[in-house]
């Protein structure tokens, strides 16, 4: 039987794809930057049946996953207006706020793809 293309662990997580087998897409729409129902996903892996959420709750954790994320692109604001005497405290809160819409998808889809590759084993 020949075996499609296989994906590594970092490619898997940035693409969205099933921890399991990586060769589906968890997510019901594909991409980064989906602002309408940016969580929406499959239940299960269509190709290897992996269910996603391995238990009740599992995507809360899922948060932890997604401070990182949200520190690394939110930090720059801080230090910029820590550094600029002129900038405006308000300006640089509007901007934070401002980015934190923008990457929202981000941030959330990335932390329940890194949580899954955490908690759920590749089987090929
Ligand atoms: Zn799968």
């Amino acid at each position: 039987m020949k075996k499609s293309k296989q994906i590594g662990f970092y490619r898997s997580i940035l693409t969205l794809k099933c921890p399991s087998c990586r060769q589906e897409n968890m997510f019901k729409k594909r991409g980064l930057f989906v602002y309408h129902n940016p969580l929406d996903m499959h239940e299960n892996c269509s190709q290897c049946g992996q269910k996603y959420e391995i238990e009740p709750g599992f995507w809360i954790g899922a948060l932890w996953a997604s401070y990182p994320i949200v520190v690394i692109i939110e930090t720059p604001f801080l230090f910029t207006a820590i550094a600029s005497e002129s900038l405006n405290v308000w300006y640089t809160y509007g901007l934070m706020i401002l980015a934190f819409g923008v990457f929202f998808p981000l941030m959330v889809r990335l932390g329940r793809s890194i949580w899954a590759h955490i908690f759920i084993k590749f089987r090929g």
